[in-house]
């Protein structure tokens, strides 16, 4: 047992009344069928903030006994009918509660989601909240917008179909956008019908849990949403191999979602992945680089770099190279790193040490490999896990650097020869999650575009989004499309009614 940690400490700086009281009410439960509830093995672990190196909470250590619960109680509320069978207005209702509760409790929210991940507060305030809030918003609008069809059939039959709920989905969510993952499964699993069981990242689980009290107070029934925290093989993996889990919904590494495929197949799961990236961003001669220098630097920069569509290869032309570098670095260097509780901030610490740690090796294979740092490299003096903005430059597509996912503050210039081989190099990965391109002749973004294999494309902006707008992968960056109508095929399944007229 770990002693009880000082809140005065470890959360030192924060202002939020509310947040700090979130901190001191003890080590946090699970939430089953409507009560929170200690781990059965009564254990927690520890949740750090990574600026500090505190300790902010004991978390409940919840495993396959707690998920089994969570997996009843989800089960006996699909089957009844609380939630399925309440008419889609109503629906509609609870999840606009929620919205407004989240923007009700926004300061505290940001501040519990800055300090468990470290991420500046602006950022928190003004882009994790509201965007969590605008997806119960926009999916509260698809409760009552799910519709059948009627095909044509022989005049003696009549052939329509039903868009029905799966069941109970497992949703396991990771640590760099902690409340809006969890919303982005959440809201969409909700506004179809289903119930849920919800497994949020070891490192940042305060938020998911601030919200399960929300969803409460915002009165949804009993077991309609619960929340096992724990780790990964665990709590996670005993609901990616649960007999009685209908659906799982996985945002995380490439490497575990293999492992989700593979332990879904024990009763056919439905699954939706969404993994990682080595995303390209393609600068050609003729972009404007006022936008594109200080575009590209949040696009790899934004969030420390610990972003699943991060713009971390810079293809840049071989004539232009240096004066790109020159431009970008001179922008980076003025990108603070620091407290993230300070408004100035637009750098946090990485998650957790090991992340730390990760991508500190990867500025060394990246310099064993024989690229150059151009820029930052490095911690910064202190306690927490800081990592000034790093540019690396005179790197091959084929380097490690070039090709497997860093999750940190981390980017690469490469060079290009002309528009084929940016485009070739470009697709030139086992990823396919996002890629840019800028330039100002539109015809050519345009065919770029089409060109390039990956499941967003940005035309002279980056990493720009709406609730409203399908984000996934292509190739090992997994499969099904959340946020848009086209969340509604994830968590919805067709049914065919043919009758004999
Ligand atoms: P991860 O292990 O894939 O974690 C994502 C989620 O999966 C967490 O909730 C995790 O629980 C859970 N999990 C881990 N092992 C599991 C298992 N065997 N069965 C079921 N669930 C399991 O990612 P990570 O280790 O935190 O980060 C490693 C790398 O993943 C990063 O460096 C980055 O490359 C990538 N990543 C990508 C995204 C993205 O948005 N695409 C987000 C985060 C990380 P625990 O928290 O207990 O591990
Ligand atoms: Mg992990």
């Amino acid at each position: 047992m770990s002693a009880t940690p000082s809140v005065e400490i470890a959360a030192r700086g924060a202002k939020s009344p509310a947040a700090l009281e979130f901190l001191k009410k003890g080590p946090t439960k699970l939430l089953i069928g409507g009560k929170w509830v200690p781990a059965k093995s009564g254990k927690t672990f520890e949740t750090i903030n990574p600026a500090n190196e505190e300790v902010l909470a004991l978390v409940a250590e919840g495993d396959k006994a707690d998920v089994d619960d969570a997996v009843k109680a989800a089960r006996k509320a699909f089957e009844d009918n609380r939630w399925a069978g309440m008419s889609p207005h109503a629906r509609t209702r609870y999840l606009l509660k929620i919205a407004d509760l989240i923007e009700a409790h926004a300061d505290e929210l940001a501040e519990l989601e800055s300090l468990d991940n470290g991420k500046p507060l602006s950022q928190a305030r003004t882009i994790d909240i509201p965007g969590s809030a605008r997806l119960f918003q926009y999916f509260a609008g698809w409760a009552s917008k799910i519709y059948g069809e009627t095909n044509p059939s022989d005049p003696s039959m009549f052939n329509y179909t039903l868009r029905e709920p799966i069941g109970v989905c497992g949703l396991i969510t990771p640590w760099n956008f902690p409340l809006m993952m969890a919303s982005q499964k959440i809201a969409p699993a909700l506004a179809c019908g289903n119930t849920v069981v919800l497994k949020p990242a070891e490192q940042t689980p305060l938020t998911a849990l601030r919200l399960g009290e929300l969803i409460q107070e915002a009165g949804l029934p009993d077991g309609v949403v619960n929340i096992v925290t724990g780790f990964g093989p665990g709590a996670g993996s005993s609901i990616s191999e649960h007999p009685d889990i209908d659906k799982v919904s996985f945002t995380g590494s490439t490497e575990v979602g293999k492992m989700i495929l593979q332990a879904s197949a024990g009763n056919l799961k439905r699954v939706s992945l969404e993994l990682g990236g080595k995303s390209p961003n393609v600068i050609l001669p003729d972009a404007d680089l006022e936008q594109a220098v200080p575009t590209a630097m949040n696009g790899v920069f934004f969030n420390s770099g610990q972003v699943c569509a991060a713009g971390t290869r810079i293809f840049v032309q071989r004539e232009m190279y240096d004066k790109f570098v020159d431009q970008f670095a001179k922008a980076s260097e003025r990108m603070t790193v620091g407290n993230p509780l300070d408004p100035k901030t637009r750098l946090g610490p990485l998650v957790s040490r090991e992340q730390f740690e990760r991508v500190n090796n990867y500025l060394n294979v990246g310099q064993q490999e024989g690229a150059k740092i151009a820029m930052g490299g490095g911690a910064t003096e202190g306690k927490g896990y800081f990592i000034k903005p790093t540019l690396f430059t005179g790197v091959t597509n084929r380097m490690r650097i070039a090709r497997e996912e860093i999750f940190g503050p981390v980017a690469a210039a490469i060079p290009f020869k002309d528009e084929s081989d940016a485009v070739f190099q470009a697709n030139d990965t086992t990823y396919g999650l996002a890629a840019a391109v800028w330039t100002r002749d539109i015809s050519r973004a345009h065919k770029i575009a089409r060109a390039l294999k990956a499941g967003t494309v940005w035309i002279n902006c980056y990493g720009a989004g709406d609730s409203s707008m399908p984000f996934g992968g292509y190739k090992q960056s997994g499969f099904g499309r959340e946020n848009g109508r086209h969340a509604l095929d994830l968590f919805t399944q067709i049914k065919s009614v043919y009758v004999k007229l």
